[in-house]
């Protein structure tokens, strides 16, 4: 378990299954403690003792299976709330507060703002509590969720949300995707100063077995291909190189999205 130290809260990094990563939140100065998308209960609930605290709710991003197959036992075990997608609400175990783009404001001691995120899943939303995005399967280190429900251009109007919190914000996503994403990138980006630096520095936390994640905004705007379109230059560069007919945002993002399913 990692713990990383917010103004208000911690964040608790659990690896679980091949490649999740389930969070804890735990905030300063209340009793609530948060897990963000439990793909099983036998960490969390291992967790918790370690913290010596109760889970009060669990956040799921999205229905799949791996954010949410701990929901029902974690329930049973500590009675606490399951937020969730309103959009998703048949498909969310156990859900008991159906939420949708609006800011919450009855988790105490911490203020939430709740994203839509269509594109991997129709009901897929982040969560934002200060500087800390958690945001599933939308972005990865240095990628983004495979399309299983959205067109390309909801999950592109997606990034751009995310593209425009703050530089700072911490990306706690759901997966360690970010070394085969990294390489992916290369074949596409070689020419990028900082992607390169990235894989230097993000291979060398891997060969420690270190988490890559939490990364953070300023990092993926400016490495994530899935974030490269919004670079004019990139654009018109990648297209020419690809022989492809447009250069605007969305094409250019569709294009890597499609050759990164193939690769
Ligand atoms: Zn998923
Ligand atoms: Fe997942």
């Amino acid at each position: 378990m990692w713990s990383y130290q917010h103004q208000h809260f911690t964040v608790h990094q659990l690896p679980v299954l091949r490649d999740n990563y389930i969070y804890l939140i735990e905030v300063h100065q209340s009793n609530t403690l948060i897990a963000i998308d439990p793909a099983e209960a036998v960490a969390v609930q291992h967790a918790c003792k370690a913290l010596n605290k109760k889970l009060t709710h669990i956040f799921n991003t999205h229905h799949h299976w791996d954010h949410t197959d701990g929901n029902l036992t974690l329930k049973n075990d500590f009675n606490c709330l399951i937020v969730g997608a309103q959009n998703d609400a048949e498909r969310i175990p156990g859900i008991d507060q159906l939420v949708s783009e609006s800011e919450i404001t009855d988790i105490s001691g911490i203020s939430l703002q709740v994203l839509d995120m269509p594109g991997h899943t129709s009901g897929h939303i982040a969560f934002v509590i200060d500087d800390a995005l958690f945001c599933g399967d939308t972005l990865f280190g240095a990628g983004c969720g495979r399309l299983f429900e959205g067109t390309p251009a909801q999950m592109w109007a997606s990034l751009c949300k995310l593209g425009k919190l703050k530089a700072d914000t911490k990306i706690y996503c759901a997966h360690e995707y970010t070394m085969a994403n990294l390489d992916f990138a290369r074949t596409i980006d070689s020419n990028n100063d900082s992607l390169l630096k990235r894989l230097q520095h993000d291979g060398d936390l891997r060969k420690q077995e270190q988490p890559t994640i939490p990364s953070c905004i300023a990092t993926e705007l400016a490495t994530n291909p899935f974030f490269r379109p919004l670079d004019s230059s990139f654009c018109l560069n990648y297209a020419t190189e690809h022989h492809l007919p447009h250069h605007d945002e969305l094409s250019i993002f569709t294009d890597i999205r499609l050759r990164r399913n193939q690769w």
